[in-house]
């Protein structure tokens, strides 16, 4: 098999070939279909998220070399462990990448995405930019049916972490628009789970003017440069209402600032983007608008089984997809840190 893996921090990804992995225990081994590529990829190729005034998280103790990423994996069930059981070869699936220890609290109540010990695949162990990927148990299988592959494979990461994000606004969503900060493949992926999940809709905010246009096509009621002078009433403007829902999938000290000036009381501002930086807070307009400012991390188990449920009665969020052979594994990274990619880039072995 091969696989692409990070060998340093800021290298480009080698070109492995290893022998095909015989699966012990529970383990099931998928051939992989399709790989998306992620921001996060970059963050970890990177080596560091940006915290803000100077200071980096570093993945240096968190990542063992070398390390094959890809954290949006779907596939074929190749080969089945003697224990592995309810599986059977040639089903087509995704493989969630949230992986906990399987004991701790979170683990337990299924919040394995928020274990302190994550297992993940693509992060902590070896992920999707492969010709075949180890899952460690069937119960991380989520089983697809005939939807396509490729398309499928950004539910896990982009699907799921808008799904979760989105399903945090509750009750809300049917009622008020959201304003979406971003439309990369995250902004763009949660305009179609929004209308999967019957939102009110969504005013998009984003710099770059192709990725404005595709929010437009997308569905967005509006989509507005945040660079614009008049750019917060615009926003006002468009969602016609005073401004209760915001996801931020860019997560900059810039749109954390724009989010909180944004919001009305009793508004609920949900950061998912990693882009990094700080912002200053005025703590009393925080209770006396009655605020929240909440984060959200991909998703658990469970809701990728949700979300793959509604896309097998709703269709997949329709978004530009861009296949490319595994061997672009490196190239599609870099295009995608120097904000070239429109849509998702999905690797086909
Ligand atoms: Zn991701
Ligand atoms: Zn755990």
């Amino acid at each position: 098999m091969r696989c692409y893996q990070l060998t340093a921090f800021g290298q480009p990804l080698a070109k492995h070939d290893q022998p095909a992995p015989e699966p012990v225990g529970t383990e099931v081994i998928v051939k992989v279909r399709g790989a998306g590529v992620c921001h996060s990829d970059v963050h970890i190729w990177e080596g560091h998220y940006d915290l803000g005034g100077g200071k980096k998280l570093s993945f240096a103790e968190r990542i063992k070399f070398p390390l094959t990423p890809g954290h949006e994996t779907a596939g074929e069930v190749f080969r089945i462990g003697p224990d592995a059981k309810d599986v059977k070869l040639g089903a087509k699936v995704l493989a969630c990448s949230w992986i906990g220890c399987g004991d701790c609290e979170q683990c337990l109540a299924g919040d394995e995405h928020l274990c302190a010990k994550p297992r993940f695949l693509g992060v902590n162990c070896n992920g999707g930019y492969a010709d075949l990927v180890t899952v460690p148990h069937p119960r991380y299988l989520v089983d697809i049916g005939d939807l396509d592959p490729v398309a499928a494979a950004p539910l896990v990461c982009s699907g799921l972490t808008t799904y979760s994000a989105l399903k945090k606004f509750g009750a809300a969503l049917q009622q008020s628009p959201v304003v979406i900060f971003g439309a990369g493949g995250l902004g763009l992926m949660s305009l179609g789970v929004l209308q999967m999940m019957k939102g009110h809709g969504a005013v998009v905010v984003e710099i770059d003017q192709r990725k404005r246009e595709e929010a437009l096509k997308a569905g967005a009621i509006a989509a507005i440069d945040p660079r614009a002078p008049n750019a917060a009433q615009m926003i006002r403007d468009a969602t016609g209402r005073p401004v209760r829902l915001i996801l931020d999938l860019v997560g900059s000290g810039e749109t954390a600032s724009l989010g909180i000036d944004l919001l009305e009381k009793g508004g609920k501002l949900i950061i998912v983007g990693l882009i990094g930086g700080e912002t200053m807070l005025s703590v009393p307009m925080v209770p006396m608008k009655s605020i929240t400012i909440q984060g959200s991390y991909v998703g658990s188990p469970t809701e990728l089984r949700e979300l793959v449920e509604m896309v097998k009665v709703s269709g997949l969020p329709a978004m530009p997809l861009d296949r490319r052979p595994l061997a672009a594994a490196s190239s599609a990274l870099d295009d995608l840190r120097q904000g070239k990619v429109v849509g998702r880039v999905v690797l086909v072995p």
